[in-house]
């Protein structure tokens, strides 16, 4: 369970990760925070490439991010996207099913996800909704 001041500056922090999206090709662009268990907020966005391939999702830059600073752990997420000049609120934007296999290595079912639209409106779920019956490491 994470407070409401926590919830509010994760929802700013995937507002503001949005601003960095580098998607000259889409003009999508997505930011997601994600709180670990350290208490700080990892931001990612989508990075774009001319080759497509090696594009990467906001929710993966976050998470590696976090991991490559030792954070193994998650409290909750949150994640924006629209085009570019979308005026808000932006329709929902979920994680794709890349990004949920991505987090599933290290987040919990009940962990709260938030699809946000703009500071004010956003739509709460459990990762375990985004990604049902899942793989993980137990299953090794
Ligand atoms: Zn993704």
């Amino acid at each position: 369970m994470i407070s409401s001041s926590e919830k509010e500056k994760l929802i700013a922090a995937c507002l503001k990760a949005r601003e960095a999206s580098y998607s000259p090709y889409s003009d999508f662009c997505v930011g997601a925070a994600l709180l670990g268990e350290d208490g700080r907020i990892y931001k990612g966005c989508n990075i774009e490439n001319a080759a497509f391939t090696p594009t990467v999702c906001a929710e993966r830059v976050a998470l590696f991010v976090a991991v490559s600073e030792g954070v193994r752990q998650f409290s909750a997420l949150a994640v924006c996207g629209g085009k570019k000049d979308a005026a808000l609120p932006l329709a929902i934007c979920a994680p794709c099913g890349v990004c949920r296999q991505a987090l599933r290595e290290f987040c919990g079912d009940e962990m709260p996800v938030f699809l946000v639209q703009d500071a004010e409106h956003f739509e709460e779920v459990t990762f375990a909704s985004l990604l049902p019956k899942s793989f993980g490491p137990e299953n090794l």
